[in-house]
Protein backbone atom coordinates (compact mmCIF):
# COMPACT_ATOMS: atom_id res chain seq x y z
CA UNK A 1 0.00 0.00 0.00
CA UNK A 2 1.35 3.64 -0.54
CA UNK A 3 0.87 4.06 3.13
CA UNK A 4 3.16 1.70 3.83
CA UNK A 5 5.74 3.21 1.38
CA UNK A 6 5.63 6.30 2.94
CA UNK A 7 5.67 5.25 6.57
CA UNK A 8 9.06 2.81 5.42
CA UNK A 9 10.16 6.30 3.99
CA UNK A 10 10.86 3.94 0.60
CA UNK A 11 8.77 6.20 -1.65
CA UNK A 12 9.79 8.14 -5.11
CA UNK A 13 7.40 9.91 -7.00
CA UNK A 14 7.88 10.37 -10.67
CA UNK A 15 6.73 13.49 -11.87
CA UNK A 16 5.40 13.33 -14.87
CA UNK A 17 4.08 17.33 -14.59
CA UNK A 18 1.17 18.63 -13.59
CA UNK A 19 0.85 20.40 -16.75
CA UNK A 20 2.37 17.77 -19.12
CA UNK A 21 -0.79 16.54 -21.08
CA UNK A 22 1.73 14.82 -23.91
CA UNK A 23 -0.11 10.67 -23.34
CA UNK A 24 2.46 9.22 -25.76
CA UNK A 25 5.28 10.66 -23.42
CA UNK A 26 3.47 9.92 -19.99
CA UNK A 27 3.53 6.35 -21.13
CA UNK A 28 6.90 6.46 -21.82
CA UNK A 29 7.86 8.01 -18.62
CA UNK A 30 5.54 5.28 -16.24
CA UNK A 31 7.07 2.87 -18.62
CA UNK A 32 10.84 3.53 -18.01
CA UNK A 33 10.21 4.57 -14.20
CA UNK A 34 8.53 1.95 -13.20
CA UNK A 35 11.02 -0.43 -14.28
CA UNK A 36 13.59 1.36 -12.57
CA UNK A 37 11.74 1.01 -9.65
CA UNK A 38 9.74 4.36 -8.67
CA UNK A 39 6.67 3.47 -6.92
CA UNK A 40 4.77 6.59 -7.32
CA UNK A 41 3.53 8.85 -10.59
CA UNK A 42 2.15 12.18 -10.28
CA UNK A 43 0.10 13.23 -13.73
CA UNK A 44 -2.26 15.87 -14.98
CA UNK A 45 -4.96 15.45 -13.97
CA UNK A 46 -7.07 14.22 -17.33
CA UNK A 47 -8.45 11.31 -18.32
CA UNK A 48 -6.52 9.97 -21.20
CA UNK A 49 -3.57 10.65 -18.86
CA UNK A 50 -4.38 8.77 -16.39
CA UNK A 51 -4.86 5.88 -19.15
CA UNK A 52 -1.37 6.59 -20.88
CA UNK A 53 -0.11 5.66 -17.46
CA UNK A 54 -1.87 2.52 -17.21
CA UNK A 55 -1.05 1.53 -20.14
CA UNK A 56 3.13 2.47 -18.73
CA UNK A 57 2.40 0.17 -15.96
CA UNK A 58 1.04 -2.71 -17.95
CA UNK A 59 3.81 -2.50 -20.10
CA UNK A 60 6.36 -2.32 -17.46
CA UNK A 61 4.28 -5.31 -16.77
CA UNK A 62 4.54 -4.32 -13.11
CA UNK A 63 0.88 -4.86 -11.38
CA UNK A 64 1.19 -4.29 -7.78
CA UNK A 65 2.93 -1.60 -5.51
CA UNK A 66 2.51 1.34 -7.98
CA UNK A 67 0.16 4.25 -7.17
CA UNK A 68 -1.12 7.02 -9.44
CA UNK A 69 -1.43 10.61 -8.32
CA UNK A 70 -3.13 13.58 -10.19
CA UNK A 71 -2.28 17.24 -9.60
CA UNK A 72 -4.97 19.94 -9.17
CA UNK A 73 -4.56 23.19 -9.55
CA UNK A 74 -5.64 26.78 -8.64
CA UNK A 75 -5.57 30.17 -9.55
CA UNK A 76 -2.25 31.27 -9.34
CA UNK A 77 0.11 27.91 -9.53
CA UNK A 78 2.57 28.16 -11.96
CA UNK A 79 2.06 24.47 -12.53
CA UNK A 80 -1.38 25.13 -14.52
CA UNK A 81 -0.06 27.70 -16.73
CA UNK A 82 0.69 27.79 -20.50
CA UNK A 83 2.92 29.80 -22.86
CA UNK A 84 1.17 31.83 -25.23
CA UNK A 85 3.11 33.86 -28.04
CA UNK A 86 1.65 36.71 -29.02
CA UNK A 87 2.52 36.90 -32.89
CA UNK A 88 2.67 40.81 -33.15
CA UNK A 89 5.13 40.77 -30.62
CA UNK A 90 7.49 38.28 -31.97
CA UNK A 91 10.82 39.12 -33.59
CA UNK A 92 11.38 35.13 -34.61
CA UNK A 93 14.77 34.91 -32.56
CA UNK A 94 14.53 31.76 -31.72
CA UNK A 95 15.66 32.19 -27.75
CA UNK A 96 12.35 30.31 -26.38
CA UNK A 97 12.25 27.45 -28.27
CA UNK A 98 16.40 27.00 -27.66
CA UNK A 99 15.81 27.30 -23.85
CA UNK A 100 12.70 25.19 -23.77
CA UNK A 101 13.37 22.33 -21.34
CA UNK A 102 10.41 20.26 -22.92
CA UNK A 103 10.18 20.77 -26.41
CA UNK A 104 7.27 22.67 -26.29
CA UNK A 105 7.89 25.33 -29.03
CA UNK A 106 8.13 24.47 -32.90
CA UNK A 107 9.30 26.57 -35.61
CA UNK A 108 7.33 26.79 -38.15
CA UNK A 109 6.06 30.14 -40.63
CA UNK A 110 5.88 31.15 -36.94
CA UNK A 111 7.00 30.39 -33.43
CA UNK A 112 4.14 28.41 -31.21
CA UNK A 113 3.58 26.51 -28.37
CA UNK A 114 2.53 22.75 -28.56
CA UNK A 115 0.18 23.45 -25.30
CA UNK A 116 0.24 19.69 -24.65
CA UNK A 117 3.86 19.74 -23.97
CA UNK A 118 4.08 23.29 -22.34
CA UNK A 119 4.89 22.26 -18.90
CA UNK A 120 4.37 26.09 -17.26
CA UNK A 121 8.12 26.42 -16.63
CA UNK A 122 7.77 30.03 -17.80
CA UNK A 123 11.81 30.14 -18.60
CA UNK A 124 10.91 31.30 -22.61
CA UNK A 125 8.64 34.39 -21.24
CA UNK A 126 11.01 35.28 -19.10
CA UNK A 127 13.77 34.99 -21.35
CA UNK A 128 11.79 36.74 -23.93
CA UNK A 129 13.80 39.85 -25.28
CA UNK A 130 10.57 41.18 -26.77
CA UNK A 131 8.20 40.11 -23.28
CA UNK A 132 6.24 38.12 -26.20
CA UNK A 133 5.21 35.32 -24.13
CA UNK A 134 2.35 34.90 -21.66
CA UNK A 135 2.10 32.97 -19.29
CA UNK A 136 -2.00 31.70 -18.89
CA UNK A 137 -3.72 29.75 -16.25
CA UNK A 138 -5.53 26.69 -17.26
CA UNK A 139 -7.96 25.93 -14.64
CA UNK A 140 -10.21 23.44 -14.62
CA UNK A 141 -13.74 23.00 -13.26
CA UNK A 142 -13.04 20.50 -10.24
CA UNK A 143 -16.51 19.27 -10.21
CA UNK A 144 -16.32 18.36 -14.24
CA UNK A 145 -13.00 16.46 -13.99
CA UNK A 146 -12.48 14.72 -10.72
CA UNK A 147 -15.47 12.13 -10.54
CA UNK A 148 -14.44 11.18 -14.13
CA UNK A 149 -10.85 10.71 -13.15
CA UNK A 150 -11.50 8.69 -9.44
CA UNK A 151 -13.90 6.70 -11.77
CA UNK A 152 -10.80 5.19 -13.67
CA UNK A 153 -8.92 4.47 -10.43
CA UNK A 154 -6.07 6.70 -8.86
CA UNK A 155 -4.67 6.74 -5.53
CA UNK A 156 -3.91 10.19 -4.27
CA UNK A 157 -5.04 13.78 -5.58
CA UNK A 158 -2.72 16.21 -4.69
CA UNK A 159 -3.86 20.14 -4.64
CA UNK A 160 -2.03 22.60 -5.22
CA UNK A 161 -3.11 25.09 -2.74
CA UNK A 162 -0.52 28.27 -3.42
CA UNK A 163 -2.64 30.97 -3.35
CA UNK A 164 -3.04 34.13 -1.21
CA UNK A 165 -6.97 33.48 -1.59
CA UNK A 166 -7.35 31.58 1.76
CA UNK A 167 -11.34 31.16 0.99
CA UNK A 168 -10.98 29.80 -2.69
CA UNK A 169 -8.50 27.45 -1.13
CA UNK A 170 -10.51 26.31 1.40
CA UNK A 171 -13.48 25.98 -0.48
CA UNK A 172 -11.97 23.53 -3.03
CA UNK A 173 -9.90 21.42 -0.15
CA UNK A 174 -13.54 20.51 0.63
CA UNK A 175 -15.14 19.66 -2.77
CA UNK A 176 -11.78 17.49 -3.11
CA UNK A 177 -12.23 15.76 -0.10
CA UNK A 178 -16.05 15.27 -0.76
CA UNK A 179 -15.21 13.53 -3.98
CA UNK A 180 -12.30 11.21 -2.98
CA UNK A 181 -11.48 9.33 0.41
CA UNK A 182 -8.61 7.91 -0.65
CA UNK A 183 -4.82 9.57 0.44
CA UNK A 184 -4.77 13.56 -0.46
CA UNK A 185 -1.29 15.70 -1.40
CA UNK A 186 -1.22 19.57 -0.23
CA UNK A 187 1.12 21.03 -2.20
CA UNK A 188 3.04 24.47 -1.59
CA UNK A 189 5.58 26.62 -1.20
CA UNK A 190 6.94 29.37 0.88
CA UNK A 191 6.87 31.68 -2.08
CA UNK A 192 3.48 33.46 -1.64
CA UNK A 193 2.90 33.15 2.38
CA UNK A 194 5.13 33.51 5.26
CA UNK A 195 6.24 30.83 7.38
CA UNK A 196 3.64 31.37 9.91
CA UNK A 197 1.19 31.33 7.28
CA UNK A 198 1.89 28.36 5.78
CA UNK A 199 1.78 26.20 8.82
CA UNK A 200 -1.49 27.67 10.17
CA UNK A 201 -2.99 27.30 6.73
CA UNK A 202 -1.72 23.48 6.45
CA UNK A 203 -3.03 22.92 9.85
CA UNK A 204 -6.72 23.95 8.87
CA UNK A 205 -6.46 21.86 6.10
CA UNK A 206 -5.22 18.92 8.25
CA UNK A 207 -7.68 19.53 10.65
CA UNK A 208 -10.69 17.83 8.50
CA UNK A 209 -8.30 14.91 7.45
CA UNK A 210 -7.51 11.88 9.80
CA UNK A 211 -4.23 11.60 10.97
CA UNK A 212 -1.54 10.65 8.00
CA UNK A 213 -4.19 10.25 5.28
CA UNK A 214 -2.42 13.33 4.10
CA UNK A 215 1.02 13.93 2.79
CA UNK A 216 2.43 17.46 2.75
CA UNK A 217 4.29 18.05 0.06
CA UNK A 218 6.93 20.56 0.61
CA UNK A 219 8.16 22.39 -2.37
CA UNK A 220 10.93 24.03 -3.22
CA UNK A 221 11.64 26.21 -6.54
CA UNK A 222 8.97 24.52 -8.48
CA UNK A 223 10.37 22.82 -12.13
CA UNK A 224 14.07 24.47 -11.21
CA UNK A 225 15.48 21.15 -10.43
CA UNK A 226 17.14 19.59 -13.76
CA UNK A 227 21.06 20.23 -13.44
CA UNK A 228 22.12 17.90 -10.46
CA UNK A 229 22.82 20.92 -8.31
CA UNK A 230 22.34 21.34 -4.32
CA UNK A 231 21.23 24.97 -4.90
CA UNK A 232 18.36 24.05 -6.44
CA UNK A 233 16.86 21.91 -3.52
CA UNK A 234 17.86 24.28 -0.90
CA UNK A 235 14.05 25.33 -0.84
CA UNK A 236 12.90 22.43 -0.45
CA UNK A 237 14.79 21.29 2.38
CA UNK A 238 13.31 24.75 4.15
CA UNK A 239 10.08 24.10 3.59
CA UNK A 240 10.45 20.49 5.12
CA UNK A 241 12.05 21.71 7.58
CA UNK A 242 9.84 23.69 8.75
CA UNK A 243 6.60 21.01 8.57
CA UNK A 244 8.99 18.53 10.27
CA UNK A 245 8.78 21.06 12.96
CA UNK A 246 5.88 21.53 13.10
CA UNK A 247 5.12 18.23 13.70
CA UNK A 248 1.51 17.91 11.97
CA UNK A 249 -0.28 14.65 11.71
CA UNK A 250 0.96 14.17 7.75
CA UNK A 251 3.91 12.41 6.08
CA UNK A 252 6.42 15.14 4.19
CA UNK A 253 7.46 14.32 0.88
CA UNK A 254 10.03 16.92 -0.28
CA UNK A 255 9.80 18.45 -4.42
CA UNK A 256 10.14 21.34 -6.40
CA UNK A 257 13.81 21.72 -7.37
CA UNK A 258 14.87 18.43 -6.23
CA UNK A 259 17.83 15.69 -8.12
CA UNK A 260 19.91 13.62 -6.98
CA UNK A 261 21.27 15.59 -4.06
CA UNK A 262 17.79 16.30 -2.13
CA UNK A 263 18.40 13.59 0.01
CA UNK A 264 21.79 14.16 0.85
CA UNK A 265 21.48 17.54 1.31
CA UNK A 266 18.22 17.32 3.75
CA UNK A 267 19.52 14.62 5.93
CA UNK A 268 23.29 17.25 6.75
CA UNK A 269 20.25 19.25 7.76
CA UNK A 270 18.59 16.83 9.93
CA UNK A 271 15.33 16.20 7.89
CA UNK A 272 13.86 13.16 7.10
CA UNK A 273 10.89 13.50 4.45
CA UNK A 274 8.80 10.53 3.93
CA UNK A 275 8.87 10.50 0.42
CA UNK A 276 10.91 12.63 -2.26
CA UNK A 277 9.58 13.97 -5.63
CA UNK A 278 11.52 14.78 -9.08
CA UNK A 279 10.37 16.13 -11.66
CA UNK A 280 12.33 17.94 -14.00
CA UNK A 281 15.79 16.51 -13.52
CA UNK A 282 14.09 12.96 -13.93
CA UNK A 283 12.88 13.84 -17.11
CA UNK A 284 15.97 15.27 -18.27
CA UNK A 285 18.63 12.19 -17.73
CA UNK A 286 16.50 10.23 -20.17
CA UNK A 287 15.25 12.46 -22.32
CA UNK A 288 16.90 11.20 -25.41
CA UNK A 289 14.96 8.54 -25.07
CA UNK A 290 11.83 9.80 -24.75
CA UNK A 291 12.40 11.71 -28.09
CA UNK A 292 12.26 8.27 -29.78
CA UNK A 293 8.62 8.04 -31.47
CA UNK A 294 9.14 4.18 -30.96
CA UNK A 295 10.76 3.50 -27.84
CA UNK A 296 8.20 0.67 -26.44
CA UNK A 297 8.79 -1.09 -29.23
CA UNK A 298 12.42 -1.45 -28.31
CA UNK A 299 13.43 -3.63 -25.45
CA UNK A 300 16.74 -2.97 -25.84
CA UNK A 301 16.69 0.77 -25.69
CA UNK A 302 14.12 0.71 -23.19
CA UNK A 303 16.26 -1.42 -20.68
CA UNK A 304 19.07 1.36 -21.29
CA UNK A 305 16.68 4.24 -20.17
CA UNK A 306 15.33 2.02 -17.68
CA UNK A 307 19.42 1.80 -16.69
CA UNK A 308 19.81 5.36 -16.43
CA UNK A 309 16.71 5.63 -14.45
CA UNK A 310 17.34 3.32 -11.84
CA UNK A 311 20.49 4.70 -11.34
CA UNK A 312 18.45 8.43 -9.99
CA UNK A 313 15.73 5.85 -7.94
CA UNK A 314 18.47 4.01 -6.22
CA UNK A 315 20.82 6.62 -5.28
CA UNK A 316 17.70 8.49 -3.66
CA UNK A 317 16.80 5.75 -1.85
CA UNK A 318 19.73 4.54 -0.94
CA UNK A 319 20.29 7.96 0.83
CA UNK A 320 17.13 7.69 2.56
S1 LIG B 1 11.93 34.50 -27.67
FE1 LIG B 1 10.20 35.88 -27.94
S2 LIG B 1 10.72 37.09 -29.71
FE2 LIG B 1 12.09 35.34 -29.73
S3 LIG B 1 11.01 33.78 -30.99
FE3 LIG B 1 10.40 33.43 -28.89
S4 LIG B 1 8.50 34.59 -28.62
FE4 LIG B 1 9.52 35.37 -30.44
S1 LIG C 1 9.83 27.00 -21.66
FE1 LIG C 1 8.42 26.16 -20.15
S2 LIG C 1 6.66 27.55 -20.22
FE2 LIG C 1 7.83 27.91 -22.09
S3 LIG C 1 6.89 26.56 -23.62
FE3 LIG C 1 8.60 25.47 -22.70
S4 LIG C 1 7.63 24.27 -21.07
FE4 LIG C 1 6.20 25.89 -21.61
Amino acid sequence: MLKDLLDNKKCFKLVCGAGNEDAQEVEKLVTIYSLAGCNFFDLCAKTEIVDAAKRGLERAGIKEDRYLCVSIGIDGDPHITKAVIDQGKCVKCGKCKLICPHDAIIELDKYKVKKERCIGCGQCASNCPKQAIEMISQLQDYKEVLPKIIEKGIDCIEFHAISTDEKDVMEKWLQINEYFDGMLCISLDRSELGDKKLKERVSKMLSIRKPYTTIIQADGIAMSGSNDEFGTTLQAVATAQLFQNAKMPAYIMMSGGTNTKSIELASSCDVHPHCLAVGSYARKIVKEYLQDDNLLDKPDKLSKAAEIAKSLVDTVMKEK
